[in-house]
């Protein structure tokens, strides 16, 4: 089923009005509007025609005649305006594949095999720790942050028994000052499985999915008072460790062998200014990793629009240089590709207007990544003391929770994770030339990998929102595209496996020319 936007479900009926009035017209048949002939038969043929008399005939032949001349008149300038748009020179054409590498590897990760109602029972249980404010309690297991972080930690040690030892659980120790600490040092606490990566050199880079543990009430420093953070976002912590389960469990079985690392996290101190997600940032730093794709899920769990289920929205940065390109941009694309335009839907910019989360670090830092966020948001639900105020319930609770669509997110995760992390790497050092020539050249670097098959060079008009044009070539080094415009066109290059997995495309940098005047100084 193909999901609406609550926006455009509106205009639905209206359409559905114009469809059904050209059908009435033309008879019960649905005409396909590029052979009316034949649906003129069908349609005097469902009539009983042969059993009428002549003049009955002449009649409905007639109406038949004008259904047809009513609906060539209504089709035609449409059809005439198909015929005027002409493209300008080397202008792709939608989708076109110029040479063919192997095939898009196929999804694994089926909708049947996402456990939801673990998923459930894990966000009630950090809702009934009361609140989890990163300020509050860190040791007492019944109330507050460290209750979360005790029942994220068992559940991964669950996940990690049934996978035969396959993730590593670490809980990350480390203290954070900022404004909303008051000024002052304290303590805080990540929780991470790890799932290691099985190519000697592919293991060095990351692919993670993080939810953040910690929730907040109306006021961002009052302990005392109970902060559920149902949604806000201890649905995205349950996306990341049922995440852990689907990825961990295909790898057990023999089946998906991940070439790169994936990191499944659940951090804290999102609320009191992305403190976990900043830690994060410099522990694989530290730890020596390159961070392949960070996707970050918060808000998540409903999707309350009538016409359910919708698509997840997936936002993603700017670039610097080029506006509409940027490692986190490449790395939406890449995910909308896997997961498909019906369960994904692409915004353009870092964040909901005016709003930040834990991706933010990471894109900051020039590293891909993106927010998964559900697609119409309930402010009465989010950072709000429960309360009841003018017959208006305020709070983030469980109940109103769509599990339906959390499962959906949580699939959309894990097989982008799972093609991801099968990938060769992304490409280097990818670079345009041919300003003022007719021609565009672009070479790019990439280390020797057995598992590769070669390298799809993408591009699209400069208002295109996707890559519209996939040409595959086997070798890295220097490619000339014939009669297509540097001007005209943005370009990225990415990597191949021969399992059919492709990397996220690495967008082409400009080569650097300087005007003639500052030569001459
Ligand atoms: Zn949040």
């Amino acid at each position: 089923m193909v999901a609406q936007n609550p926006e455009t479900r509106a205009r639905l009926p209206e359409m559905q009005g114009s469809v059904r009035s050209r059908s009435k017209s033309a008879g019960k048949s649905a005409c396909a509007t590029f052979d009316l002939l034949e649906c003129a038969a069908q349609v005097t043929e469902e009539r009983g025609l042969k059993t009428m008399k002549s003049g009955e005939k002449n009649k409905a032949l007639m109406r038949v005649g004008f259904g047809i001349a009513i609906m060539g008149l209504m089709l035609w300038p449409s059809a005439a305006q198909t015929q005027r748009v002409s493209h300008d020179p080397a202008e792709p054409q939608q989708r076109t594949e110029r040479g063919h590498g192997p095939a898009r590897m196929m999804k694994a990760v089926g909708r049947q095999s996402v456990d939801t109602k673990s998923m459930v029972a894990l966000i009630d249980q950090l809702v009934a720790c009361g609140t989890r404010l990163t300020i509050s309690s860190w040791t007492d297991p019944k109330r507050g942050i460290g209750c979360a972080r005790d029942k994220i930690a068992a559940r991964f040690e669950e996940i990690s028994k049934a996978s035969g030892g396959k993730l590593q659980v670490v809980v990350d120790k480390f203290e954070a000052t900022a404004e909303r600490t008051s000024g002052k040092a304290v303590p805080l606490e990540n929780v991470y499985a790890i799932l290691p990566g099985t190519d000697e050199t592919l293991k060095k880079t990351v692919f993670l999915v993080s939810g953040h543990f910690d929730s907040r009430p109306s006021d961002v420093m009052d302990v005392n008072v109970d902060a559920p953070g149902a949604d806000d976002d201890a649905s995205g912590v349950s996306v990341s460790v049922e995440c852990a389960r689907l990825l961990s469990k295909l790898a057990a079985s023999g089946k998906t062998g991940y070439r790169a690392t994936i990191l499944f996290a659940a951090v804290s101190g999102e609320e009191q200014g992305l403190l976990g997600a900043a830690h994060l940032v410099e522990w694989l730093k530290e730890k020596g990793y390159t961070v392949g794709g960070m996707l970050d899920d918060d808000i998540v769990g409903d999707d309350p629009a009538a016409g359910a289920p919708h698509r997840v929205r997936l936002f993603s940065g700017n670039g610097e240089i080029e506006d509409a390109d940027s490692p986190s941009r490449e790395l939406a694309r890449a995910i909308e590709e896997i997961d498909g335009r019906d369960a994904i839907r692409m915004v353009f910019r870092v964040d909901r207007y005016g709003r930040g989360g834990d991706h933010y670090p990471f894109s900051r830092a020039g590293l891909p990544a993106v927010r998964f966020t559900e697609p119409l948001e309930n402010y009465d639900h989010q950072h709000q003391t429960p309360r009841t105020e003018n017959g208006v319930e305020y709070g983030d609770f469980a109940k109103y929770l769509n599990p339906a669509f959390l499962g959906n997110v949580a699939r959309d995760n894990a097989e982008a994770l799972r093609q991801l992390a099968m990938a060769p790497a992304a490409p280097t050092e990818v670079r345009l030339k041919g300003a003022v020539t007719p021609d565009a050249k672009l070479s790019w670097k990439a280390e020797e990998d057995a598992e590769r098959a070669g390298f799809e060079i993408l591009w699209r008009e400069t208002t295109e929102t996707r890559w519209t044009v996939y040409d595959f070539v086997p070798s890295a080094g220097e490619h000339v595209l014939k009669g297509v415009s540097t001007d005209n066109h943005f370009f990225a290059v990415r990597a191949v496996g021969k399992n059919g997995a492709r990397s996220i495309a690495t967008a082409s940098q400009p080569e650097v020319r300087r005007a003639p005047s500052i030569d001459k100084k």
